[in-house]
């Protein structure tokens, strides 16, 4: 028997909130480490983190004590004012990175938005008037506000609402000579995730990503990378360009790194950052104490050496149990570290939907990509659990 919970949440939800999400048949309503559980007592084993949010797991004691203590001091003060978590957060992210300055907002697509303007900015100080055309590759995400769509080529995502931002051009990914063709004077940025999250779980070639700097440093155009999915350890390194040997000139970072509060941060060098004065952008909430400490809490253990070493070695468990399904209905498994894309031959909304009746949470990167984004503190006896579900769903596929 359901419970009158779950019924009355889900009436008022469709009766109230704007119907933009398809959303799973159960009401979540507790969350702890691997685990959430919703009205009904059950437990989801949960391999999607909130879309790589929860990269802690549900509920890290170190977050929820930082969160705590800094709520009950002072939540908000705009940012006319210095506070110390914000100074400390900065410091920590560029310490941890190429990056000499950070800008806060309140999402990744903020983050984005925010990297537009500075491309804009920069191009326009150092270059003058005219350069101002951005970059994009097929299959990327990088938001839903007015800018970050144009820059997201779906046209599912972007046919209701021509015109877009324009200046915006797509090439395809992974495809060095049509991005050399598509970078020119005119390009003021291009934009790109080193591991694409929403397109397939689709990693940047070393090549590609050298030939996109190349050609940047050529035209004068700004790299861009798109961490918000595959940053703060998702991929065995804590930004996932690291493992590309190639250095972009801005990054954003959103998604796990505020522990489940909403945070955006758009890093920069100081290069970039000599173009930005007072004045050019603001935000009311970015960087707000609260999120700040949060955020020191998972920097700091997301940058352990042996959690990054953790995530290597559970990706490949991951992968390699993954193969071992050896079912013909895996056409392809992809990804880094615990960024991982199976593709099959078959839609994956039915696969997660069984799923959810075997306790576990996966998600889907278009029709026919299952994407596996367990938190970072995942165990092996939590990847057999997920792989003997997996597996049976797959097998009975066949039955039906
Ligand atoms: C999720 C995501 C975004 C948008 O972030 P929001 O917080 O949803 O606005 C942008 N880029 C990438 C790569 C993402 O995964």
């Amino acid at each position: 028997m359901e419970s009158q919970l779950l019924n009355e949440v889900i009436e008022k939800s469709n009766e109230y909130v704007l119907g933009t999400y398809v959303r799973a048949p159960f009401v979540l309503e507790r969350g702890e480490g691997m685990w959430v559980y919703d009205t009904e007592g059950r437990a989801y084993l949960d391999f999607g983190a909130g879309i790589s949010v929860n990269n802690l797991g549900h509920c890290d004691p170190g977050v929820v004590a930082a969160v705590t203590a800094q709520i009950a001091q002072l939540s908000h003060t705009c940012n006319l004012f210095y506070t110390a978590p914000q100074a400390e957060l900065a410091e920590a992210l560029c310490q941890s990175s190429f990056a000499d300055k950070v800008f806060f907002a309140n999402s990744g697509a903020e983050a984005i938005e925010a990297a537009i303007k500075f491309a804009r900015k920069y191009a326009l100080v150092n270059h003058g008037p005219g350069k101002t055309g951005i970059v994009v590759f097929t299959g990327a995400f990088h938001g839903r506000t007015a800018g970050a769509l144009a820059m997201t080529p779906k046209e599912r995502y972007q046919a209701p609402f021509r015109p877009l931002m324009p200046g915006v051009t797509c090439a395809p990914f992974n495809d060095s000579e049509a991005a050399l063709e598509a970078i020119g004077p005119e390009t003021c940025a291009v934009f790109v995730e080193p591991v694409q999250g929403e397109g397939g779980i689709n990693p940047a070639d070393v090549a590609f990503l050298q030939t996109l700097r190349d050609a940047c440093d050529r035209v004068g155009a700004l790299l861009v990378f798109d961490e918000i999915q595959c940053g703060i350890g998702r991929t065995g390194t804590l930004w996932a360009y690291e493992q590309t040997g190639v250095t972009p000139d801005m990054m954003t970072a959103a998604k796990a790194l505020g522990g489940g509060l909403p945070i955006g941060a758009t890093l920069l060098t100081d290069r970039v950052a000599a173009a930005l004065e007072p004045g050019d952008h603001g935000s009311t909430f970015g960087g707000g104490p609260v999120v700040c400490r949060a955020a020191l809490a998972v920097l700091e253990r997301v940058s352990d050496p042996a959690l990054l070493a953790h995530v290597r070695e559970m990706g490949a468990r991951l992968v390699d149990g993954l193969h071992a399904i050896n079912s013909p209905h895996i056409i392809a498994v992809r990804g880094r570290g615990l960024m991982v894309g199976v593709e099959l031959d078959v839609e994956v909304g039915p696969v997660i939907a069984a799923g959810w009746a075997r306790g576990v949470v996966m998600l889907n990167a278009g029709t026919h990509v299952l994407r596996l984004l367990p938190p970072l503190i995942v165990e092996p006896e939590h990847i057999d659990t997920l792989l003997a579900a997996l597996s049976d769903i797959l097998w009975e596929i066949d039955a039906v």
